[in-house]
């Protein structure tokens, strides 16, 4: 059994996966804890998802948890999620994140903290989209400089970074497999007169609005053709399983920067 936490328990994200863990094997849920200004910190966690979870209170600080989980799942805000991460040193417990907009400070400072406590890291947790970064690595190999690369996705009107962690992700795969550098490359936005598309141009387009969970789409557009490979997600479920997968992998595993295709097995 691979006891589970959940930090930022009251989320959107944190009540999927604290539900999740009653319907999947060999998952215990321990504990929540959320931001200590959170209205529902003292709160029964059951009363917030829907289960019996056995008089478990949500709770204000990681410290309540710490020896009473294996692994700690985190969807909450780039700054919190590596003070949790540096709050599991010294411990034997392992961290999921799944949290986006992590600048590239943060993301050495995970790779550093990682070094001692084992840890998943990935902007997008849905099988799906992992298999389809590895799709678009495939064809940008297979068809080189002559087609132009461009993203495009669309996520909720609540979402607070752009472009999305999985956009990233996918021009990001792009650019690696046509030998580029997506931070040199990469054309987050355009407006007024922006001149000719440059060759190695890979852009990166964002919609926000309504409901939408999750949409991404990767075009290759050529002289007289184009593919398009696309992604949707309708429901949150999606990324909680996807989360939970990882807490269990993970369990035990020596500490390192893991991320979805090593979960996956897709490399
Ligand atoms: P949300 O705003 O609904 O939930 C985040 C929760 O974290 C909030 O309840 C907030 O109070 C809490 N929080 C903030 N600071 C905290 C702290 N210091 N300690 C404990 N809790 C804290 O957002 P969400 O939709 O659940 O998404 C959370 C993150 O996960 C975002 O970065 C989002 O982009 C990302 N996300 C990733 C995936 C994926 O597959 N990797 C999927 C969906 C969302």
């Amino acid at each position: 059994m691979t006891r589970i936490a959940v930090a930022g328990a009251a989320g959107r994200m944190g009540r999927r996966i604290c539900a999740l863990t009653f319907e999947l094997d060999n998952l215990l849920l321990t504990g929540g804890f959320e931001h200590k200004d959170h209205p529902d910190i003292g709160r029964d966690l059951g009363e917030l998802i829907g289960h019996d979870v056995g008089g478990i209170k949500l709770s204000s600080s990681i410290d309540d948890i710490l020896d009473k989980c294996d692994v700690l799942i985190d969807f909450t805000a780039p700054e919190a999620t590596i003070e949790n991460m540096e709050a599991l040193t010294g411990t034997s417990t392992a961290f999921v994140t799944g949290t986006t907009g992590i600048d590239k400070q943060g993301q050495e400072k995970i790779a550093e903290l990682a070094q001692n406590i084992p840890c998943v890291y990935a902007g997008n947790m849905s099988l799906g989209i992992n298999l389809l970064t590895k799709v678009v690595a495939d064809i940008a190999k297979a068809l080189g400089d002559d087609y132009d690369v461009e993203v495009v996705e669309a996520h909720h009107k609540m979402k607070k970074d752009a472009p999305s962690g999985t956009a990233f992700m996918l021009a990001s795969a792009a650019a690696d497999a046509l030998g580029r550098d997506i931070e040199k490359d990469g054309v987050f936005a355009r407006h007024g007169i922006i001149g000719e598309r440059k060759p190695k141009e890979i852009g990166v387009q964002t919609i926000r609005g309504g409901d939408v969970v999750g949409e991404h789409t990767v075009m290759f557009l050529g002289m007289g053709e184009r593919i398009e490979v696309s992604h949707k997600v309708s429901n949150r479920d999606t990324f909680a399983r996807g989360a939970l997968k990882a807490a269990l992998w993970l369990s035990g595993k020596p500490a390192r920067l893991y991320n979805m295709q090593d979960v996956l097995g897709l490399r």
